[in-house]
């Protein structure tokens, strides 16, 4: 029988294995305790527990934790991609950001991604898996050892499709804001989607304070399916309809990513139409200029750049143009990709 892996199991999770391994409840928390404050990873090290306990919990359960297999740092910005291995021998890769003291941390919830937008690395992988709640949150508590670094805000923009594993992403959220774990503050945390419609209202429904971000990537139709395949299923309109229940529904903004492709979604007319699509919109922009990755793409020349962020001056919405750290190691947005399976 394989043994259950205690990390990634919520706090009622861990109560109903303790109940049912016949321990009063509160040993659940003292375990949460060991495996999220104090980090260890054996069950040897929780003291507080009876010799009996600890080892029965031996024979029947593990504390999963990713393989390190590499590590690369920029040296250009300081970020740090990291390379993890998981139990059946595929890996994902994270990637620190280091600022004053603390860090950001771009975390992958996919190995690969099914949704194949044409310019991204990670979707020319297609879905290998999704990953555990574990694996997910393991990538934090690994970065922070790696690199002595807190991580304070966290960036669900590594590989994969987040609401293509909603149930595993939640959970790894909910563990890693409780207080009495590695309490991250939850609006710190940041999930990235393509813009799966059916997952953007059941996460407005369900009141979840992780903020959202979208990435829209073009503002016609035909664009926007040639770029991402998804479009076709759910187009524009759709996405700023759901976008717009989400934000009065949570009082909260909304972030748009907008690749900047040169030639392709960067003109003075495009920069209107996303200023008309948004208007009104309880959101900011980011505007992403490409980091080569696949595809015939190129990343916008300066002049365009800067067109296009002009062309949305005035707008009620902050506008951002943001650089990827670490594109020289291939770190940046859309170019995180694992070659082959395993070693
Ligand atoms: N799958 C999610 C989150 C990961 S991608 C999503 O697509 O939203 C994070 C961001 O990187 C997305 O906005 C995506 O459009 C952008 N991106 C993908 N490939 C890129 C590339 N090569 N250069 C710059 N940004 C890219
Ligand atoms: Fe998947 Fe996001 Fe890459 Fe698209 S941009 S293929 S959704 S990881």
């Amino acid at each position: 029988m394989s043994k259950t892996d205690l990390k990634g199991l919520s706090q009622n999770e861990l109560e109903d294995l303790v109940r049912r391994m016949d321990e009063p409840r509160f040993r659940s928390a003292q375990i949460f305790s060991w495996i999220y404050g104090k980090r260890v990873d054996s069950f040897d090290e929780m003291t507080n527990l009876s010799k009996e306990f600890r080892e029965r919990l031996a024979k029947s359960a593990t504390i999963g934790q990713l393989a390190l297999q590499a590590s690369e740092t920029s040296g250009k910005d300081s970020s740090t991609k990291y390379l993890f291995k998981l139990q059946d021998g595929l890996a994902v890769e994270s990637v620190l950001m280091p600022e004053d003291g603390h860090a950001t941390l771009c975390v992958s919830t996919q190995v690969g991604c099914a949704i194949d937008c044409k310019f991204c690395a990670t979707g020319k992988m297609g879905l290998q898996r999704n990953l555990s709640a574990g694996e997910i949150l393991d990538q934090v508590l690994r970065a922070e050892e790696l690199s002595g670094q807190p991580v304070r805000n966290l960036v669900f923009m590594g590989m994969g499709e987040p609401f293509h594993n909603y149930d595993n992403l939640l959970k790894a959220c909910e563990i890693l804001t409780d207080e009495s774990g590695p309490n991250l503050s939850s609006r710190k945390l940041v999930i990235s989607t393509s813009g799966i419609l059916p997952k953007i209202l059941q996460y407005a429904d369900e009141g979840h304070k992780y903020r959202l971000a979208i990435s829209l990537n073009a503002t016609t139709d035909e664009q926007r399916t040639a770029l991402m395949p998804l479009n076709k299923k759910w187009p524009i309109a759709e996405v700023i309809r759901a976008v717009k229940y989400y934000t009065e529904k949570s009082n909260q903004r909304v972030t748009f990513e907008y690749v900047l492709l040169n030639s392709v979604n960067d003109s003075v007319d495009d920069a209107r139409r996303l200023r008309k699509l948004v208007e009104g919109l309880r959101c900011k922009i980011n505007l992403i200029p490409y980091n080569p990755a696949v595809g015939p793409y190129s990343r916008s020349p300066n002049e365009r750049i800067q067109a296009f962020y002009e062309q949305l001056a005035g707008l009620k919405v902050p506008v951002m143009i943001r650089w990827s750290k670490g594109d020289d190691i291939a770190a940046g947005c859309g170019q995180l990709a694992v070659a082959e399976k395993g070693r």
